[in-house]
């Protein structure tokens, strides 16, 4: 087997393998790791199609990270893609007015972030394990919601981990805070601080560049760890789904062996779309990638004019977890289209955190031909969450419908009818309010449980046991502490 190594987006420097890279997450230069060539998919995407999707995930992942051995990736796999996913097809794909939406909020917080965060946890055990890493990994996380509870569920009760997530008390949704103090799991632990997601981003900043601290925890056998989305171990499980829809449509006989297919996806970081692409380098005949983003639509701009820009007014938005000016991912695209040129990588991200701004060169932006970019604005995405369910009874999220919306709209506008697959990436379930009202004002002001059980009339998919459970789960987290005694808290947790 050809040995695949990564390196960083940053420097020319040293490469490493796949089990170092998920263990370091963020190469030392402040690159992102990328692997120094995409690998071809193991068979034919015929072979693929009868797969299930565990099987697929191996095919895919070994591949890609090459020193895991078979046995190894098939544990991590099993460990994950198992009956925390309320279905036994992992990424159900349905069909709503000639769209394919792939469903990747199955898992056991309903959003897309589990599809990567649920089989993390065992790579990094394993990674650890074949480093001849004795430590026990302590996962350390600020959390704006969403991944704070994803990260929660994908490691407790792992064994030879435990997770520490700070949220920021006041400033959370109250599904969110209920779904993370409600957490099981011995080594699970939740705080809220007193200050916001800045506050708790930099506190968690400071642990992690903390020597003193470093050497403490190794004195008792702790090292620190993150599990943040621009972790390879995060992506290339991404990277499955997308092998897996295209077989599943060749499956189901909607598409010819070789057609090729359009996808969309809804997009704040770029991993999700990012992993698309790879699929697409891999061989998956996937045509155009059409980012969409909401009205914070800095890669829209980017797509258009070549300039990526982050100053202008940060806008909430009915899509939060796409509220998102600084798309950490998109520097392994930038990498690319400069010949993977880590100088001019680096030159560009120097311009973006100084400047706020960077602009590509017009060779570069040739090579940018596989991307088309859109964006919806808060009425649009109502509106097209409304025409869908009023047309099919098919609810949509609010990011979804986003991507379905500039889907759509690029369809129209260019006639590039082929077949269309839209990621999906959160249950409506997870954001009820806004999906509520946009089907009919009526529902202002409604109760939140309420409006679930309108919604499961409505749309004929029972409650999700992720929402049920949490009406009654009882409070397993209560510490709250001030933002300079954060580190204190840790070290309590840890007996340090
Ligand atoms: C994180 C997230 C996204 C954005 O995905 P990226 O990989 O960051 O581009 C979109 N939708 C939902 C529901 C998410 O949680």
């Amino acid at each position: 087997m050809n040995e695949l190594l990564y390196g960083s987006t940053r420097g020319a420097g040293e490469k490493v393998t796949a089990s170092q890279a998920i263990l370091k997450g963020l190469a030392d230069d402040g690159g992102l790791f990328v692997p120094e060539r995409i690998p071809a998919l193991p068979m034919s995407m015929k072979e693929l199609s009868v797969l299930s999707y565990q099987e697929t995930a191996l095919a895919v992942m070994k591949e890609f990270l090459t020193d895991f051995t078979e046995d190894e990736l098939r544990a991590c796999i099993d460990g994950a893609y198992d009956d925390k996913f309320d279905t036994e097809e992992i990424v159900p794909l349905k069909e709503a007015d000639g769209v394919y939406y792939l469903e990747l909020f199955h898992g056991p917080t309903i959003a897309f972030k589990d599809m990567a965060l649920s089989i993390l946890p065992y790579l990094m055990v394993t990674a650890a394990k074949k480093n001849q890493i004795k430590n026990e990994i302590v996962i350390l996380t600020a959390t704006s919601g969403d991944t704070g509870k994803a990260a929660l569920a994908g490691f407790a009760d792992v064994p030879g981990t435990k997770i520490i997530v700070f949220y920021p008390k006041d400033g959370v949704s109250p599904i969110q805070k209920k779904q993370m103090v409600t957490q099981k799991g011995a080594n699970t632990f939740v705080v809220g601080i007193h200050g916001n997601f800045d506050d708790a981003q930099s506190g968690v900043k400071a642990m992690f560049g903390d020597a003193e601290l470093k050497k403490e925890l190794e004195t008792c056998g702790y090292q620190f760890s993150s599990a943040n989305s621009i972790n390879i171990g995060r992506l290339v499980p991404q990277v499955v789904y997308y092998v897996y829809a295209y077989g599943q449509l060749l499956r189901r006989g909607a598409i010819a062996e070789g057609e090729v297919i359009n996808v969309t996806v809804p997009t704040g970081n770029f991993g999700n779309i990012l992993a698309a692409y790879y699929a697409k380098l891999a061989g998956v005949p996937i045509g155009k990638l059409i980012c969409a983003s909401n009205e914070n639509k800095v890669l829209f701009d980017f797509f258009q004019t070549g300039a990526y820009d982050r100053n202008r007014d940060f806008i909430l938005t009915s899509s939060p977890s796409m509220d998102i000016l600084i798309s950490s991912n998109l520097e392994r695209l930038v990498y690319k289209i400069a010949g993977n040129d880590a100088g001019r990588d680096a030159a560009l991200m120097k311009a973006l955190s100084e400047t706020g701004r960077y602009e590509i060169t017009d060779q570069m932006r040739e090579q940018l031909s596989d991307f088309a970019g859109g964006f919806a604005g808060e009425q649009e995405t109502a509106a097209e969450i409304k025409a869908v369910y009023e047309k099919t009874g098919y609810v949509l999220d609010t990011h979804t419908a986003v991507a379905s919306f500039v889907g759509r709209t690029y369809r129209e506008t260019t006639k590039d009818d082929r077949k269309m697959v839209v990621a999906s990436t959160a249950s409506p379930y997870k954001f009820t309010r806004s999906v509520m009202e946009a089907i009919d004002g009526k529902y202002d002001g409604m109760e939140d449980f309420a409006l679930a059980d309108k919604l499961a009339e409505l749309s004929g998919v029972p409650v999700p046991a992720a929402v049920d459970e949490i009406r009654t789960a009882e409070v397993l987290h209560k510490t709250v502490c001030e933002v300079p005694e954060m580190k204190a808290v840790v070290k309590g947790f840890l007996g340090l």
